[in-house]
């Protein structure tokens, strides 16, 4: 099965791509990942893709569609694939579609982990950091023993910057912009799949893996 699973910010994506993987028994492609590991491993695409990652810039397309092109010609992406985090762009797209064609393969589902802005703001601003020891908490899904203190060494918790309501909800608004037209291209081709992000996490991987049981 080739998919491709997209969501904002918060909403749940690597969650729901690490049980898609571990049932279906695909490999995981992100790309975000594999730049991650390049400049670790201090590779040229390493070096090419620091440049851009470390000023919040997309790493240009000719780069990354090289570099998916490589990963799907892989044995290992015979079953099919997930890709998360690619396509970015457009042109992305345009050219995973020429890549499948010439693999003669095709995309089954584009699944679209759907979470409501409002919500997602209420999910990444509720981020507490303990400034001593970098032990994270949630104000409601994971709060610690006694409110705003560290359980580890009772340190008082702090809120970062980038986790603050205008931030976040600046940075999911340049997000939305970024995927709607990947989303309204891969709804014009009939690939698209809405799954509801915001209910329990057993539940979105229920509707997933209902919508994936049709390809069986
Ligand atoms: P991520 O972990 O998916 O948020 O990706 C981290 C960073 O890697 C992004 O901010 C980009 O700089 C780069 N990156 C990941 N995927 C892509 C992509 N499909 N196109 C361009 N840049 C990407």
């Amino acid at each position: 099965m080739n998919l491709i699973l997209m969501g904002l910010p918060g909403a749940g994506k690597g969650t729901q791509a690490e049980k898609i993987v571990e049932k279906y028994q695909i490999p995981h492609i992100s790309t975000g990942d594999m730049f991650r590991l390049a400049i670790k491993e201090g590779t040229e695409l390493g070096n090419k893709a620091k440049s851009f990652m470390d000023k919040g810039e997309l790493v240009p397309d000719e780069v990354t569609i090289g570099i998916v092109r490589e990963r799907l010609s892989k044995d290992d992406c015979k079953k099919g694939f997930l890709l998360d985090g690619f396509p970015r762009t457009v042109a992305q797209a345009q050219a995973l579609e020429d890549l499948l064609t010439d693999m003669e393969q095709s995309l089954d589902y584009v699944l679209h982990v759907d979470v409501p802005k409002d919500d997602l703001v209420k999910r990444l601003t509720g981020r507490r950091i303990c400034p001593d020891c970098g032990a994270t908490y949630h104000v409601i899904y994971n709060p610690p023993k006694q409110e705003g203190i560290c359980d580890k060494d009772g340190a008082t918790l702090i809120q970062r910057k980038d986790d603050q309501p205008e931030t976040v909800s600046k940075r999911l608004e340049v997000n939305l912009e970024q995927t709607q037209p990947m989303l309204d291209f891969y709804r014009d081709k009939g690939y698209l799949v809405s799954i509801n992000g915001s209910q329990e996490i057993s539940k979105v991987f229920q509707d997933i893996d209902d919508k994936l049981g049709e390809l069986a």
